[in-house]
C-alpha cells in the first residue's frame, strides 16, 4: 500500500509519483531544494524555542511562530526567517507536538496560506 510521506525538511506531504514506484522507500525530502536544506543545529533550536514557549503558556494558548523566531534570530532581520520557523512548526505537527491553526481552526500543513497560530497537542 502507498501511503504519502512527510517531507523531513520543510513538513510538507510528499504526493507519491508513479517515477518513484522502485524507491519510493528511500524517498525523503519533496524537492531538491529540501534535500539541500535539510534541517540543522538552528531548525533544531526553532522547534525547542516553539515547544519551550507553548510550555510556558496556558494549556489552550497559541502562539504566533514568530515569537520562536524572535528568541532564535535576535537581531535585526527575523522576519526573513519566518518560513524556517514554519517549517519547523510544520515537523512538529508530524510529529504530534503541536497543533497548526487558522481563525481557531486545525489548518492543513501542506496547503495553508496567511498567518498561522500554534497550539501544544494535548491527548
Ligand atoms: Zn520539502
Amino acid at each position: 500500500m502507498i501511503t504519502n510521506k512527510i517531507c523531513q525538511t520543510c513538513g510538507r506531504t510528499i504526493q507519491w509519483r508513479k517515477k518513484w514506484k522502485n524507491c519510493w522507500h528511500e524517498i525523503r525530502y519533496c524537492s531538491i531544494q529540501c534535500r539541500k536544506s535539510k534541517p540543522k543545529d538552528l531548525d533544531r533550536k526553532l522547534e525547542t524555542a516553539i515547544l519551550e514557549i507553548l510550555n510556558h503558556k496556558s494549556i489552550n494558548a497559541t502562539i504566533c511562530p514568530s515569537e520562536a523566531t524572535r528568541l532564535i534570530f535576535k537581531e535585526e532581520g527575523w522576519q526573513k526567517h519566518m518560513e524556517r520557523t514554519r517549517q519547523a512548526a510544520r515537523r512538529l505537527l508530524e510529529s504530534g507536538k503541536i497543533e497548526i491553526l487558522q481563525k481557531g481552526k486545525v489548518v492543513d500543513p501542506s496547503t495553508f496560506k496567511g498567518p498561522i497560530r500554534l497550539r501544544k497537542r494535548v491527548h
